[in-house]
């Protein structure tokens, strides 16, 4: 049997292993829009999370395995390969495409110069080949970030580190350049509802305490708005260890540093303000509980000032050519992985990842979740084989216009990003545009 799986991120990588772990013979495509392999951990996990980031020698173990083969480079879709002649060249496609734009507010002045989603600012210093936004730090001395899920806790961090912190990452060097000359001084990331239901984990919010330049600022009085920061007794664990790291937060003395980053809750944004042209404050009404774990306006505002906002309010699946929609959710609907339209399921074509079940949960959530697609996937294979496939879909993907970057292509861009960093006096530097990209790749072949 012959699988295509679109997306190389840890949901791709997780169902080509589980493919080749359950099944002796099959053989697995591992398709990218990308000519670089592992999705939101390449592009995604902050550069200063070394540990995660070294999932990538897990999935280069997968994408390496005898009966894998990566091919970067190739759009599956419009302008691309569309999907119904991919599922001519194998006998089952599984979509691993995860959520990829964010969600809006929806709120006057969002649009504003100096209003950025926090993916953007992550795009930018994680080196994405389509980023394009730049300037984000220039002239600004306060931030906002609107939002207490993990990645509003990374660009919280990232805009709270120094250059000594930065430059032992794999960051571009112009987003490390644009950092370490920021005169950004106060970061306030701000949450609508209370402690006790903000979605930052653990670890990370702990992280924030531990910068060697930053303070953290709690308010206690606000905190103590939350019943459940009060008395936490009844919220779940990974809640009350969250409450429990704020609780010291408001109790500890304050200490010098350059940089300050406020926490703030029960404050929803109304509004952003316009200074000069450009985002000058964010309008915020104050919110309370209202005892069913949502929170109500109070009609008395706030204002805070900030020449960068970054709005980290949680990402959004889009449509796949093709196949049915959800879109309150933003996910393809799928039992047990297996795509389905109305009440049946569509021979042949599968989802794991988030455009399975949304952007939620961490990255091992992809493994189990990988699994069960698999799982059903491989139940129906008796009647997915019957299907006569072409001799090699790699011809065919040729001859619909794509120019896969193979393996060898992809080691070429890493021995280039290593080549890049010696120059810089850094360790591995990310090459930041496609051009810098494929010329590595064609370098290689040449
Ligand atoms: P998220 O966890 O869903 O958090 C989104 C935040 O935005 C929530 O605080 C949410 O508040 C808020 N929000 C949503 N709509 C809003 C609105 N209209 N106005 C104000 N606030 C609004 O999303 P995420 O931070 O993008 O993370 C996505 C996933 O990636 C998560 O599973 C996360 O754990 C994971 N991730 C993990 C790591 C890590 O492990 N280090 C790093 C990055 C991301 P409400 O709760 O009130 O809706």
């Amino acid at each position: 049997m012959r699988v295509a799986v679109v997306g190389s991120g840890p949901s791709g990588c997780y169902t080509a292993q589980s493919l080749v772990q359950q099944d002796p013979d099959v053989l697995v495509d591992v398709l990218d829009r990308l000519p670089c392999p592992y999705g939101l951990v390449r592009y995604g996990v902050a550069p200063d999370h070394e540990k995660i980031k070294s999932l990538q020698n897990n999935l280069r173990t997968v994408l390496e395995h005898e009966r894998v083969r990566f091919l970067g480079g190739v759009e599956i879709g419009p302008g691309g390969v569309p999907t119904a002649r991919l599922r001519e060249l194998y006998h089952a496609v599984v979509y691993c495409v995860g959520a990829a734009t964010d969600r809006h507010l929806g709120i006057p002045g969002e649009d504003l110069p100096g209003s950025w989603s926090a993916t953007e600012f992550v795009s930018w210093y994680s080196a994405h080949p389509d980023s394009t936004a730049d300037g984000f730090v220039i002239g600004a001395r306060s931030a906002v970030v609107i939002g207490v899920g993990n990645v509003a806790v990374d660009v919280t961090r990232m805009l709270a580190r120094g250059l000594t912190e930065l430059s032992p990452t794999d960051m571009p060097h112009p987003a490390l350049t644009a950092l370490a000359a920021s005169r950004v001084t106060e970061v306030h990331m701000v949450g609508r509802r209370g402690p006790s239901q903000a979605r930052f984990t653990t670890k990370e919010l702990r992280e924030l305490g531990s910068l060697p330049d930053a303070e953290v600022a709690v308010d206690a009085a606000e905190l103590a708005l939350d019943p459940a920061y009060l008395d936490p007794s009844a919220l779940a664990a990974p809640q009350r260890r969250n409450v429990e790291v704020l609780r010291g937060w408001a109790a500890a003395e304050s200490r010098p540093a350059s940089r300050r980053i406020s926490l703030r809750f029960f404050l929803r944004p109304v509004e952003l303000l316009a200074d000069g042209g450009r985002v000058g404050a964010v309008r915020f009404e104050r919110t309370v509980p209202d005892g069913r774990g949502g929170v109500r306006g109070t009609g008395e505002f706030e204002e805070i000032e900030a020449q960068l906002v970054l709005r980290s309010v949680g990402y959004r699946g889009m449509p796949v050519e093709g196949l049915p929609f959800d879109a309150e959710s933003g996910t393809v609907p799928n039992v047990d992985g297996r795509v389905v339209q109305g009440c049946s399921a569509v021979p042949g074509e599968y989802v794991a990842g988030w455009i399975k079940r949304g952007p939620t949960g961490v990255i091992g959530t992809n493994r189990p979740d990988a699994k069960e697609t698999v799982t059903s996937l491989l139940e129906d294979a008796p009647t997915l084989v019957h299907k006569d496939l072409p001799e090699d879909p790699l011809d065919a993907l040729r001859a619909a216009g794509a120019e896969p970057v193979e393996w060898a292509g992809w080691c070429a861009i890493e021995r280039a990003e290593v080549e890049l960093g010696a120059s810089l006096g850094r360790g591995v530097v990310k090459l930041p545009d496609w051009q810098s990209l494929m010329n590595a790749v064609h370098g290689n072949v040449s």
